[in-house]
């Protein structure tokens, strides 16, 4: 498959899968963490779909298209490994869905992020909460959901707390 290909089915699985999170999660209150808001555009698509609901977004840099970025409290800057550690007295309420998008495509800082995101993202999503990552996550208290059709296998992960 060409980069094109993988490009193309890597941003139609997001679209898919936000959108079908989207419809769960309005039975859920609570405010969305995006983790990794990158061009924008997977946060621009969650605000548009959920509009009204809180989203904090999390990155180490400010690299989006201009009409992406974040209001004032809602962008938070840093390592992620901190800043997510640290959010509560900030964001208060746990979140009612997380999105990850923070893979690197290399094999071994995968792994590490997969150990250190895993359980801050236990800590920071309330009972009944969504996780989409593109990252496996280990996750013992939550169920991993069906994918809607279409998703190719490993793609991408979605996990509903117990
Ligand atoms: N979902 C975004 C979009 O649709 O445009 C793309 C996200 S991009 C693949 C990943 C982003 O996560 C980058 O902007 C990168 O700076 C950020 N990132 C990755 N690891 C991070 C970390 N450990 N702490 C903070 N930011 C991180």
């Amino acid at each position: 498959m060409s980069r094109l290909d993988s490009f193309i089915r890597r941003l139609t699985a997001q679209k898919i899968l936000l959108e079908h999170v989207a419809e769960q999660v309005k039975e859920v209150p609570g405010p969305i963490l995006e983790l990794g808001l990158g061009n924008g555009r997977t946060y621009d698509h969650l605000r548009e779909i959920l509009p009204g609901r809180d989203i904090y977004v999390f990155d180490r840099d400010l690299a989006c298209h201009p009409s992406c970025i974040p209001e004032g409290d809602f962008m938070i800057f840093g390592e992620i490994r901190d800043t997510l550690a640290f959010c509560e007295p900030r964001i208060g309420e746990k979140a009612a869905f997380i999105h990850a998008d923070i893979g690197s495509g290399d094999p071994t800082t995968d792994l590490a992020t997969q150990s250190w995101l895993s359980p801050l993202i236990d800590d920071r999503c309330k009972p009944g909460g969504y996780v989409l990552s593109g990252l496996a996550l280990d996750l013992p208290g939550f169920e991993e959901l069906e994918k809607p059709e279409g998703i190719r296998p490993g793609r991408y992960h979605l996990y509903r707390k117990k």
